[in-house]
């Protein structure tokens, strides 16, 4: 069987940082293969109006905007493989490769752009419930409480602009907090504040999601941070709102990750400690999170991939990529096993 043909550059995960990175290096003439996983668009894919991306003043949906991030992609070469990467051999300087169970994809430099994925409390009920009111995403999700009593847990900004947003929706809408001190930027609790039918329960943390008659959630069990007194608050829905976790299980154990699990980088640069490998985006940064932000480090990915690149120029011992592990390889021609539409 022949070897897989050798890319230049492998993305992997189609967010914002990961499109951004594939435009730039699919510009550069190094022909991108993107593995923009199934549900390709990330965390955007989910989001409503984007009104903080710049040049968009009338705002645009967020699933939109991945369509265009990506068609503009396309335009330049990127090719895409519409499934998610299961496993991943990173090397310090030789053959990077992705496997799709037993397909595997080569390239001298790989960028990884997988992103975050939403925090959960662990619970019981909280995963049970997932979809049966218990949601994470309330700006996707809150337009079906209409009338209802809800909750959302958390005290950062995400609690905050999913209370405004269900708020629209919801009768009346509770934000539970294990501490009386609000993380979120002081101007979006106070909007919060400023919102008639939201109310502020604090410090309690949740205990229990527990289903109603109609198999749905009915209500949330709290516990008093302090004094732990139980307390229940009846309710139609619940909005998880706590944050988010980088997807870096993938990589975990190749490239350093911090105490959080967020991949290391040097920074300015997007270096990791292995030659030739990248990481871009939410999957590094616990800051900013922002598409903008997310987009900035797609854009520094693509070009230190292209330098590293440019410094590693491909050997005409091309064939024996792979079989000695850290040769520099060069194309082969075989096609990517599912390109997206
Ligand atoms: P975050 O700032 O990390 O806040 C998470 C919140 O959830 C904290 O209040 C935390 O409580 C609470 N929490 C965490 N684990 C919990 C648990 N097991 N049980 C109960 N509560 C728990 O996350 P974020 O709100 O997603 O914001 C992340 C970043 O994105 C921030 O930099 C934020 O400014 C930015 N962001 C901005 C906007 C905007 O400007 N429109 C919108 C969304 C996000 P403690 O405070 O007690 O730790």
């Amino acid at each position: 069987m022949s070897e897989p043909r050798v890319e230049n550059l492998i993305i992997v995960g189609g967010g914002p940082a990961g499109y951004t990175a594939a435009l730039y290096a699919a510009r550069a003439d190094l022909e991108p293969l993107m593995i923009e996983g199934f549900q390709w668009g990330g965390q955007l894919q989910n989001t409503t109006d984007v009104e903080n991306y710049p040049g968009y003043p009338e705002g645009i949906m967020g699933p939109e905007m991945m369509n265009e991030f990506r068609a503009q992609a396309e335009r330049f070469g990127t090719r895409f493989v519409t499934d998610d990467a299961t496993r991943v051999e990173l090397s310090d300087g030789g053959i990077q490769k992705v496997f799709l169970g037993d397909l595997e994809h080569r390239a001298k430099a790989v960028i990884l752009a997988m992103g975050a994925e939403p925090r959960r409390i662990g619970v019981p009920g909280e995963i049970e419930l997932g979809g049966r009111g218990v949601s994470t995403c309330g700006v996707c999700d809150g337009a079906f409480f209409k009338g209802q009593e809800v909750a959302v847990i958390g005290g950062g900004d995400s609690a905050m602009e999913d209370a405004i947003f269900v708020a629209k929706f919801a009768s009346k809408l509770t934000i539970v907090h294990r501490r009386d001190e609000f993380r979120a930027s002081k101007i979006m609790e106070e909007r919060a504040r400023g919102v008639e039918n939201i109310e502020f329960l604090t410090p309690y943390a949740p205990k229990e999601f527990v289903s109603g008659e109609d198999g749905k959630i009915g209500k949330l069990v709290l516990e008093h941070s302090d004094t732990g007194e139980a307390k229940e608050l009846e309710v139609g829905g619940a909005f998880v709102a706590i944050g988010h976790t980088p997807k870096s299980e993938l990589v975990a154990g190749q490239v350093e990750l911090d105490e959080s699990g967020y991949v290391l980088v040097e920074e300015p640069s997007t270096r990791t400690k292995l030659k030739g490998v990248f990481a871009t985006g939410d999957l590094v940064d616990h800051t900013y999170r922002q598409a903008v932000t997310a987009a900035g480090t797609g854009t520094k990915g693509a070009l230190d991939a292209e330098w590293y690149l440019r410094d590693h120029p491909p050997s005409p011992e091309a064939h024996w990529a792979g079989m000695a592990g850290d040769v520099e390889g060069a194309e082969t021609p075989a096609e990517p096993a599912k390109t997206g539409s």
